[in-house]
């Protein structure tokens, strides 16, 4: 019977129990999806190593020798059964802890030794080893690469373990020659130098060597990219069909502002975004645009002067940011910028009182208001505009996916949207999470700036942290220290602020300090903030509301407490809100003495570079592909099941190309020969829908 339709309950070894926790942990029902469950990894079982070759611990490895003598240690509970394996010139140890009743042993014959040793003593160990007779070892066994399958408790408790696993999938070889329908078409496949079906099939899980293994994983890491790519462009093109508001006009207060206001030459990167923009803008499709950029790079002014196009054509722009102290610095600076212009700019946040909304909503609605910038409040269902025109969301990856589909239906014509990232964010994330959006980059820092010098102490060194203190603040700078701040422990985290702002005044009884946390009132953050501003102020203490956006030139030390419980972009951003000004700018990262390799790794990456680029990079190939649910806190649209954004790059832009090339003579995917791709995405049901369509 064919594979794809053959209930996996029927499938020898399996039967209705294991089927139900197969369904349930693999989402596996029939005998072709179990065959689509792939290996996680594969050891070499062809290789039979002498005791004296073995070098690393932790690798598994294969010995042919004898027991030559066991014995148990301990009764009841903690009995162990100990024994020596030889291969004739050396020894090593076996050991069991568990069900040791039911291991037989037998003297002096020849066993087939498989397990990972560890070093204890002067010899090694295997705790739970795999061991046949070799008179019962079959040829194959020891011939190729042995697949590992990933599991969970649930599938351990019904025999499914990895073992468990290969056994099934085994047992569904001799079904794979009748041959599996292709899910590619023939075109990709051969254009793109891919295994076949089939073949990749029966390679994945009975690879003959590794190349073959390879070429059988790379094929479905291929498809698994393609279809993500064809789904997330195939939606771009649809998109391209709506149609959006024309703004052609250069008016007056573009080039009034231009001319007159600008306070300082455009970077070569700002003007070409900026045109890139433009020409969306007067296309009469609706913009979707990604702004990536350093931290500083300047996209607060690409937004001001894309806002200024939309008012020249008659639209207003809104302009979200994700927290209430970045809209009214947004709105300060804006209406600093703006100051000798007739453009009207209004701020719209949480504290803003019912008093000040009645007419802050009449001048929206009657078009008085040019520029709206704000929190979420701005979502807010009594919100409405005359003609919302230009949507521009900050520091993108802060909102929910259902707070910005609610901008895009606060008009019956789409607004044009453009998105800005707070720091670069790395390619492959780019080309999927982002995949559906034109990408607009600015690559140039404005003139002047000194990278950040960054060191990493241990808080054992705080004594020579505080020296650096006392030194800059000397000299006229302010200084910030941050704190992390997670949902999970907020009461201890605020307590650790609260010590550490103690142990700065009890240091520094000279110096005045702010205070700043989210669960301050508005009032009270605002004040702490004016401050520091003001520079009544010399140091900052605060946690991470001030990570985005926030632009104090005078502060030129950035202290961050507890750093290796900070992401690398985080770190980055929170860098970031130093080298303003003029003055030499430094970032001290402590730590903790002890660290794992992995935070090691982060802080050699910041001392190392400045380049937010780069750190998008090295941050997701450090996290590795499992982990950027936490970056992107719109969740993820699709679970990969066997490609990685961190290593796959290269395959994805091939993936993104051959989705690309089918897409450009058939947008829609209408063509008879393209059914194949239209019925997988179908049965692939990619979560697109419930995302892309408001970014
Ligand atoms: P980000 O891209 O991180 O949002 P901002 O827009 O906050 O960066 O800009 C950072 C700083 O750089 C601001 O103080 C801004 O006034 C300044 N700036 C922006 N563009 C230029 C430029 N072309 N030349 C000099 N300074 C600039
Ligand atoms: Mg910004």
């Amino acid at each position: 019977m064919d594979l794809s339709v053959r209930d996996i309950a029927y499938c020898k070894g399996v039967g209705t129990k294991r089927a139900d926790i197969l369904r349930h942990e693999l989402k596996v029902v029939t005998a072709l999806d179990m065959l689509h469950v792939y290996p996680y990894k594969y050891i070499d079982r062809s290789r039979i190593y002498r005791i004296a070759e073995i070098a690393d611990e932790d690798t598994f490895v294969q010995i042919v020798g004898q027991i030559t003598e066991s014995h148990i240690i301990g009764v009841g509970k903690t009995a162990r059964l100990v024994a020596t394996f030889s291969d004739g010139d050396h020894v090593v140890e076996l050991v069991w802890f568990r069900s040791i009743q039911y291991v037989k042993l037998e003297l002096n014959q020849p066993y087939l030794l498989f397990g990972k040793p560890s070093r204890y003593n002067h010899t090694y160990n295997f705790v739970h080893p795999e061991l046949t007779l070799m008179s019962k070892v079959s040829p194959e066994k020891i011939q190729g690469l042995e697949p590992y399958y990933n599991t969970t408790e649930r599938m351990k408790s019904a025999g499914l373990n990895s073992k468990g696993v290969r056994t099934i999938i085994a047992a569904l070889k001799p079904d794979l020659q009748q041959g599996v329908a292709e899910t590619l078409g023939m075109d990709v496949v051969r254009r793109y130098h891919l295994m076949g079906m089939t073949e990749a099939l029966s390679n994945i899980h009975f690879p003959k060597d590794t190349p073959t293994m390879r070429r059988a994983r790379e094929r479905f890491k291929f498809e698994e990219l393609f279809y993500i790519q064809l789904s997330i462009l195939r939606k771009m093109k649809r998109r391209e069909q709506h149609e959006g508001y024309v703004m052609q006009t250069v008016g007056h207060h573009f080039h009034h502002f231009y001319q007159q206001c600008l306070p300082f030459p455009l970077t070569n990167a700002q003007k070409r975004v900026i045109r890139e923009i433009q020409a969306d803008l007067k296309s009469g499709r609706q913009m979707n645009r990604l702004l990536q950029g350093d931290v500083g790079s300047g996209k607060t002014l690409v937004a001001l002067m894309c806002a200024l196009l939309a008012a020249d054509n008659g639209y207003q722009t809104c302009i979200m940011a994700p927290t209430e102290i970045l809209a009214n610095q947004h709105y300060q600076t804006v209406t600093q910028m703006l100051a000798k212009t007739s453009v009207r700019v209004a701020l719209l946040t949480g504290s803003t009182t019912a008093k000040q909304r009645e007419p802050l909503h009449r001048d929206l609605q009657d078009g008085t208001i040019d520029i709206l910038i704000g929190t979420h409040a701005l979502l807010e269902d009594n919100v409405q505009f005359a003609n919302l025109g230009l949507c521009i969301v900050d520091e993108q990856h802060r909102f929910g996916v259902a707070q910005r589909a609610r901008l895009w239906y606060k008009n019956s014509t789409p607004p044009h949207v453009l998105v800005m990232t707070a720091t670069p964010i790395p390619r492959t994330l780019a080309m999927t999470v982002y995949g559906d959006l034109q990408t607009s980059i600015i690559d140039e820092l404005p003139p002047g700036r000194k990278p950040i010098y960054t060191r990493h102490y241990s808080i054992q060194n705080r004594a020579t942290v505080n020296r650096f203190i006392a030194e800059q603040v000397s000299l006229g700078r302010q200084v910030y220290v941050v704190f992390p701040l997670i949902k999970e422990n907020e009461q201890l985290d605020l307590q650790d602020l609260q010590n550490g702002f103690n142990r700065l005044c009890d240091t520094f009884p000279q110096y005045k300090i702010s205070m700043l946390h989210g669960q301050m009132k508005a009032a009270d953050k605002e004040e702490q903030m004016r401050r520091f501003v003001a520079g009544e102020t010399q140091i900052l203490v605060a946690t991470t509301v001030i990570e985005v956006g926030v632009n104090v030139p005078n502060a030129s030390v950035m202290i961050i407490e507890n750093a290796e419980r900070f992401g690398l972009s985080q770190l980055h951003q929170l860098r970031g809100r130093v080298g303003r000004g003029a003055e030499q700018s430094y970032c001290l990262l402590l730590t903790r003495l002890e660290l794992s390799k992995e935070s090691r790794a982060r802080m050699d990456v910041m001392v190392e570079t400045n380049d937010g680029f780069r750190i998008a990079e090295a941050d997701l190939k450090l996290r590795g592909p499992g982990d950027m649910q936490g970056t992107l806190q719109s969740g993820q649209p699709f679970e990969l099941h066997i490609a990685s954004l961190a290593t796959d790059t290269q395959l994805l832009e091939k993936a993104r190309q051959a989705a690309m090339e089918i897409l450009s003579e058939d947008p829609l995917l209408e063509n008879e020969q393209n059914r194949i791709y239209v019925n997988r995405l179908n049965i692939l049901r990619l979560t697109q829908d419930n995302w892309s369509d408001i970014s």
